[in-house]
């Protein structure tokens, strides 16, 4: 027997089909075994061969019975846990019942004539009892309930109905009624069923699909989860490494790598921290500008990382006198350190302590290194009242006291602060001198000790500032500084060399000027030079350069090389001031020079040792094959005893004071 195909379609809907019949016929089954014995052995007859039709007949119902029994119990134990074909136990089931009902039928048709009242009454309220309970039971197949209650109660019915006697007919009548009702009833209960299957379906569709999703669900949310715990994971360790990157960067510009004390940068800034909190608590602090005395000449003569140990071993030192993050390397050979709630006594202690460190030799590579430290304290709030401002009185500080004593500590005072205000303007003003034509060229003679005649001129440069007279010892240092000297040397060069090409009078006349390390070191120096001497067409023999024998101290390697540029082009050096500087006899060997001149501090004392040192100079110049000048001769004494000592040159006021150009030719056309 087929399902309904418009409404059971599914394998789902069908298992539930067989699972409803199947399972609910137990009862079923019972109910006919006791009816259909009941009717059979209740009302017996004395007609055997009836008797023995009727004893098969329920035979037959038994079998079938039994055999649906069985296939129940199979379906019961052994399918309905497993998936299992809907079809086949549909279709054997609906045999089954097709049976039983064909069975009830052939009873009822058969055995009709043969009931009595009493039997046909009870046959019929059994059959009628039968068709009710299919009805609802069987009602998940349409086609199997009409069969089952039309087979139970329509051929009994219309047995009654056709009875001759009518004495039952009321009871054909209400079988058929019955049977109709319960065919309606049979319809709803189907309708009833296939909708209760199709939203159980749909429910377990919905289900299925909720579980489904919701294990989706946990799978994302799992992800999600994984997700954020790699993502936690990452978050601490871009956080580590973001905090590592801002520490190397933090190192990197506050920090100074040689020594690993804070560079500018960062002292700067804890500087301006640490004022701020003084302020606040209306405290005190110093600052001290500690600059290494000799360390440039170790850098020089040694390599470079002889520098480096010793650098480091000075910051390993200094730091023992100061907190951390006190203490900076400032630049080069500069150290700063900040000592809060200091008087001046308390910095002044802490800056000779500082020293005392310093001055303890250091081996580096197997060299020796004894330097000093040359120390400059401003204080707050007395002398400034901001880091850059503090540590630039410090700094000054530090300047004017090497000037004056090298190794020694300083401290900040006003009239210094009045010195560098002065220097301030001054430089401000030395900035448009030359434009304001307020620079000029003085000449003074140099004589020739054998023939007595001026063999050369030294130009002076003399700056006129509102009627006040500069002296070069003032500005030219405030002009190295601002950086001004390149221009006012190049300038100086051209002038004395165009009033030099003026002097018609003095043909062989030589031209002495004088030449600053920042000039000499400055890249355009060489250019500056040839196009003054080709300007003013003077030959390079008759010009003398002065450099300080102090410059020998710095950057030796490209003094050398500049002062080689100068004499390839047959321009004479002479070193001037000897015997102040620190050039040692080897270096010395390694310049080219001509001239030595000797200090006026040397040949104005007139104890033994200056003497010495004179007579010291002369040997030593006669082995290098230059000539000596001795310059600051102011008395006839004097110009006695240099000639006599052997100097090939003389200049000094005795012969004449600088003077300007014009006076010059004044002076020199009446004296010779
Ligand atoms: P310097 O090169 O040693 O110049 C000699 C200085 O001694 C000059 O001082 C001169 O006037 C002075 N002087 C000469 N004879 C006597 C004397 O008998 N007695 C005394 N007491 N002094 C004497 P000035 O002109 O004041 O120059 C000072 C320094 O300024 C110079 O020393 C030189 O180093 C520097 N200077 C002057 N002009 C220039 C320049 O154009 N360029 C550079 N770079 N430096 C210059
Ligand atoms: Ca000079
Ligand atoms: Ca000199």
């Amino acid at each position: 027997m087929q399902l309904e195909q418009n409404t059971i379609s599914t394998t789902e809907i069908k298992r539930d089909t067989a699972n409803m019949l199947v399972g609910n016929s137990f009862v079923g089954l019972l109910m006919t075994i006791f009816a259909f014995s009941g009717l059979v052995f209740f009302f017996e007859t004395d007609n055997e061969s009836l008797v023995s039709l009727k004893h098969k007949v329920w035979l037959v119902m038994m079998i079938v019975c039994l055999l649906r029994f069985i296939d129940a119990c199979y379906w019961r134990f052994g399918l309905a846990h497993k998936s299992f074909a809907p079809d086949a136990v549909i279709k054997r089931f609906s045999v089954g019942v097709c049976l039983t009902a064909s069975v009830w039928a052939f009873y009822s048709v058969v055995f009709y004539p043969s009931m009595g009242a009493v039997e046909l009454s009870a046959t019929m309220v059994i059959l009628s009892a039968m068709s009710g309970g299919a009805g609802t039971v069987l009602s998940p197949s349409k086609r199997l309930v009409s069969f089952y209650c039309t087979a139970l109660l329509v051929p009994m019915s219309m047995c009654v109905l056709a009875d001759e006697s009518g004495e039952f007919f009321i009871l054909g009548v209400l079988g058929l009624v019955f049977w109709i009702g319960i065919f309606l009833s049979a319809s709803r209960y189907n309708r009833f069923f296939v909708n209760t299957l199709y939203l159980k379906e749909n429910n377990e569709k919905l289900l299925a699909q909720m579980r489904v999703e919701r294990s989706e669900t946990e799978k994302v949310n799992q992800l999600l989860i994984a997700t954020n715990e790699k993502l936690d994971a990452s978050n601490a360790n871009l956080e580590a490494e973001v905090e590592r990157r801002t520490e190397d960067l933090f190192r990197l510009s506050n920090r100074d790598p040689l020594t690993n004390l804070l560079n500018r940068n960062g002292f700067l800034k804890h500087l301006n921290n640490l004022l701020d909190t003084t302020k606040v608590l209306n405290n005190s602090l110093a600052i001290l500008f500690i600059d290494l005395d000799g360390f440039k000449q170790v850098n020089d003569s040694s390599s470079h990382k002889v520098g480096d140990i010793v650098l480091a071993e000075i910051a390993a030192r200094l730091r023992n006198y100061s907190e951390k993050n006190h203490l900076a390397r400032w630049g080069g050979d500069e150290f700063v350190a900040v000592i809060p709630y200091a008087t001046v006594d308390t910095a002044k202690a802490v800056a000779h302590a500082m020293r005392s460190g310093v001055t303890i030799p250091i081996m580096a590579n197997d060299n020796q290194v004894t330097l000093d430290a040359t120390i400059g304290i401003a204080m707050y709030p007395e002398h400034g009242d901001s880091a850059v401002d503090l540590i630039q009185q410090a700094d000054l500080t530090m300047y004017d006291q090497k000037r004056k004593q090298r190794g020694s500590v300083g401290v900040f005072n006003e009239l210094l602060h009045a010195e560098i205000k002065r220097d301030q303007r001054l430089c401000e003003r030395l900035r448009c001198a030359i434009d304001n034509g307020e620079l000029s060229v003085f000449y003074q003679p140099i004589i020739d000790v054998k023939s007595d005649k001026v063999s050369s001129v030294e130009a002076l440069l003399r700056w006129k500032c509102d009627d006040e007279m500069i002296t070069p010892d003032v500005f030219i240092p405030l002009a190295e500084r601002s950086g001004l000297m390149p221009e006012i040397g190049a300038w100086v060069l051209n002038r004395a060399l165009i009033d030099l090409s003026h002097w018609q009078f003095a043909e062989s006349l030589c031209m002495s000027v004088n030449v600053s390390i920042t000039q000499l070191l400055d890249d355009g120096f060489v250019k500056v030079l040839d196009s003054a001497l080709n300007t003013t067409s003077i030959a390079p023999q008759r010009l003398y350069l002065e450099v300080t024998e102090s410059v020998f101290a710095n950057n030796a390697e490209l003094v050398t090389q500049r002062l080689h540029d100068l004499v390839d082009r047959d321009v004479k050096i002479s070193i001037d001031d000897f015997g102040t500087g620190y050039s040692s006899l080897h270096r010395l060997q390694s310049m080219p020079f001509d001239f030595i001149k000797i200090d006026r501090s040397f040949v104005q004392n007139t104890s033994e040792e200056s003497d010495t040192i004179i007579r010291a100079t002369l040997l030593m110049a006669r082995e290098f094959r230059c000539k000596t000048i001795a310059e600051g001769i102011e008395t006839d004494a004097q110009r006695v005893h240099l000639a006599d000592l052997g100097t090939d040159y003389l200049q000094g006021y005795y012969y004449a004071k600088p003077m300007s150009a014009s006076d010059f030719i004044s002076w020199y056309n009446k004296n010779y």
